[in-house]
């Protein structure tokens, strides 16, 4: 069966996410989307922990799904159109900060966990090392080799993926406190990695420049911090539901059972360029280079982004492909693009109204996005929506670029096209 699922995801327990961020508006959310599977994220905080405990109840093996009577409360909030089954895979990101071969580095790791019992056994080793109270999303002074090694220990079926490999702050492969190689972090461990997140600011282009990465499946999720951002990047599989045929797919990236990517447009990730947000300074690689890799405003060493980082530690030139590559299809979130089309922003009550509008006529968010006929999206009676997702398809739009935490901006239509259409 072909479904979608994005795999890192918070609760309201993580730092800095809404305070709805709860199952039920994970559920509901999911099926707006067209998402099947979603992670629980944050599952060694206890209080997420316990209400996952409470909340779900095991479907397919592996995966969970909302108990019936709290999944027909929320389903009045779908439209018909986007009503489909919902499964839970229970995960949690770890911030590892520790020091390793003379420099302190952070990273974040998504480690998947079989069944709640086995999570509760993991959680409670990691509780002996440090706090997984304060933050759905712990900070240990652990050794992200040593993660990977108590969380293997625990289950055989457990797996860790790395998050977001290339974000300058907390990742493997980031500028300011990460690793050049897979290796480097994981050692004698490295192995047993087989996916890794790409994260928002780049996308499989960039990473197929890397060649250490050519064995491991590229993965994309929306790290959502609110319900609302759910699957603005996620993963689309070909397999039976399951918990074991999800890893599978990850690990044997067979054409066949991991069908590719969603993917953000990286120059609107938050870190794509260098820059000071602070100093209004965004600059290219070649323009840091220049500047002795140095603010010229204040003089401090600039935010190297994504672009740069794998300029720097590429063995390929840009366009080079290597062999069994994952497809991938570059979106922008529907409320964007609406948002766009209004004139007004994408957090506006008229944006909602419209967005909801093509919910119910079309169907879910990611199958207006990608699968839907350009003939059938004139029918949600939006004007210049058909356009927009015929130029969002074909990759015809303009970005300014994000830059040291400042998400780039994306314009579909010129002035010229608007006046036209
Ligand atoms: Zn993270
Ligand atoms: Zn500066």
């Amino acid at each position: 069966m072909k479904f979608i699922a994005d795999l890192h995801v918070h609760s309201r327990f993580s730092r800095a996410t809404s305070k709805n961020l709860d199952l039920e508006h994970l559920y509901v959310s999911a099926q707006l989307k067209g998402i099947t599977v979603v992670a629980t994220g944050d599952i060694t905080h206890p209080e997420w922990f316990k209400e996952v405990s409470e909340k779900l109840e095991p479907a397919e093996p592996g995966l969970y799904r909302l108990k019936k009577n709290i999944e027909k409360n929320c389903d009045e909030q779908v439209p018909l159109s986007c009503r489909s089954k919902v499964r839970f895979v229970l995960n949690s990101e770890i911030s590892s900060i520790y020091k390793k071969t003379g420099k302190t580095r952070k990273n974040h790791n998504l480690v998947f966990l079989p069944n709640l019992t086995v999570a509760a056994s993991f959680n409670r080793k990691l509780a002996k090392i440090g706090n997984i109270v304060s933050d759905g999303r712990p900070i240990l002074g652990l050794d992200a080799r040593n993660l990977l090694e108590i969380l293997l220990e625990t289950s055989d079926q457990a797996f860790l993926v790395p998050a977001h490999i290339w974000t300058p702050w907390f990742s493997l492969l980031g500028s300011k406190s990460g690793f050049d190689s897979l290796e480097d972090c994981f050692d004698d461990l490295s192995n047993q990695i087989f996916a890794v997140e790409t994260g928002l600011s780049s996308n499989p282009v960039m990473n197929w420049r890397v060649s250490f990465l050519d064995g491991l499946t590229l993965i994309s999720n929306s790290d959502a911090h609110s319900p609302d951002k759910l699957g603005r990047e996620a993963n689309i599989f070909n397999t039976n539901l399951s918990y074991s045929a999800i890893k599978k797919a990850l690990q044997y990236r067979d054409a066949r059972t991991f069908l590719g990517t969603y993917e953000f447009y990286p120059e609107e990730g938050k870190y794509y360029l260098d820059g000071h947000r602070n100093c209004s300074v965004r600059f290219s690689p070649e323009m840091t280079l220049i500047f002795g890799g140095n603010c010229p405003v204040c003089k401090k060493p600039l935010t190297i982004g994504v672009l740069n980082r794998i300029e720097e530690i590429c063995d390929r030139k840009e366009g080079e492909k290597p062999q069994n590559t994952s497809p991938f299809y570059s979106i922008i979130p529907l409320k964007e693009i609406i948002s766009e089309i209004l004139k007004v922003g994408s957090n506006s009550k008229k944006v909602l109204q419209h967005y909801q509008h093509c919910l119910h006529v079309l169907g879910s968010e990611l199958a207006i996005l990608d699968l839907i006929t350009l003939s059938d999206i004139e029918s949600a009676g939006i004007p210049m929506l058909k356009e927009a997702v015929k130029k969002m398809r074909e990759g015809n739009i303009h970005i300014v670029p994000g830059y040291d935490g400042e998400f780039g901006k994306i314009k579909i239509f010129t002035e010229n096209e608007k006046k036209q259409f």
